[in-house]
Parts: C-alpha cells; sequence; structure tokens
C-alpha cells in the first residue's frame, strides 16, 4: 500500500537474501554458507545487499524498509552506510500488535513454492485448500512461520529489536501506532503518523 502511495520500492531484507541466495549472487553465496549450517548471516552480508539494493535506479527517491535493522548495533551499521551515500531514515514507524495476535495472523500464514504468493488460513484462504489461487502450486508453511518459531522469534524481539524504539525515539524518527483491525484501518493510521494527509 505504501509502495503505491509513495511510489517508492519496498526493501525486505529477508526477500533481498532470499533471491539473492537464489540467484547465486556474489553475497548469497556467502550467505548460504552461514545458512546452511543455522547460523545467523552476518550483519555485514545482509547491510551490504541493502546497500547494493539502494543503489538501484527505483530507489533513488526513497524506499521503504521493511524487516532492517532489527537491533541497534545493525541500525548504528546502517546510518553509517546511508551517511556514506548521503542520506538518512527520515520516519520510522512501529506498528504495536499484542503478541496472541501475532502469533496467531503468523502461523496461519501460508506460502506458495511456485510463485511466492501469500495465504492465511483464516483471514485470506486459497480457493483450494494447501494450493495456490494464483498458479496452483502447494502452499507450504515456511519455517519461521510456524508457532513455536514465531513464539521464539518474540522473545528475540522483545531482547534485540524493542531497543530500536528508544533508539529511534531517540532522534525524534518514531511514530509508534495501533496495528489491530482492519489492514485499511491501519494503514490510514500509518499515513496519518507519517502525515501523508
Ligand atoms: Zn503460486
Amino acid at each position: 500500500m505504501l509502495e503505491e502511495r509513495l511510489r517508492v520500492p519496498q526493501i525486505a531484507s529477508g526477500d533481498l537474501l532470499r533471491a539473492a541466495v537464489r540467484n547465486g549472487t556474489d553475497l548469497g553465496r556467502q550467505a548460504k554458507q552461514f545458512m546452511d549450517r543455522g547460523a545467523l548471516v552476518p550483519d555485514e552480508l545482509v547491510l551490504g545487499m541493502i546497500d547494493e539494493r539502494l543503489g538501484q535506479p527505483d530507489a533513488r527517491e526513497g524506499f521503504i524498509l521493511d524487516g532492517f535493522p532489527r537491533t541497534v548495533p545493525q541500525a548504528e551499521a546502517l546510518d553509517r552506510k546511508l551517511s556514506a551515500r548521503g542520506i538518512a531514515i527520515d520516519r520510522v514507524v512501529a506498528v504495536n500488535v499484542p503478541d496472541a495476535e501475532i502469533i496467531q495472523r503468523i502461523s496461519g500464514r501460508r506460502t506458495c513454492r511456485g510463485c511466492g504468493a501469500m495465504f492465511h488460513v483464516v483471514f485470506d484462504p486459497p480457493r483450494e485448500a494447501n494450493t495456490c489461487s494464483k498458479c496452483g502450486a502447494e502452499l507450504y508453511q515456511r519455517d519461521d512461520d510456524a508457532e513455536k518459531t514465531v513464539r521464539a522469534r518474540l522473545e528475540v524481539y522483545a531482547q534485540s529489536t524493542a531497543p530500536l524504539i528508544a533508539y529511534y525515539s531517540a532522534r525524534q524518527l518514531l511514530k509508534e501506532i495501533d496495528g489491530t483491525g482492519s489492514p485499511k484501518s491501519i494503514e490510514q493510521r500509518i499515513l496519518d503518523a507519517l502525515g501523508l494527509n
């Protein structure tokens, strides 16, 4: 929604990582070595992919970062990279949702093995169970969407990511919004928070 409204690309670190691995780019091959042994991909590699992406023409007028940074050291490293490009983050939106609702939303997600389309068993079910309504391929639950993984991710969030609230708040960039309710009403709150109305 924001991509369309602002006409700037959404840059999701997870998508970049998966695409780099799939396409066998230099950074992708390095990242795969960590992923294959179940280790976290080092910040430097993820940051390198984001930096590369920011160099593409469609990001020249701005961009929306999604899924990065997740820790204060990542935010600091990102700030350094951006300032080397003569740019800076100008807004940060924290979307607040209770844990129970996050678990319900994420553990119900299903992803298409063929085209990558996403569905939700409750909120956006495919026409036929476990089958992509767009391309007919099989749907699966990503490992990181399984309930026990979501609970573990929430703990990591509380520990490592929540400190970003203070980090961006101190820099007067942060807006917090209520992330419950319909996608349309959440979009409206984000636009209000960004002063885009
Ligand atoms: Zn599909």
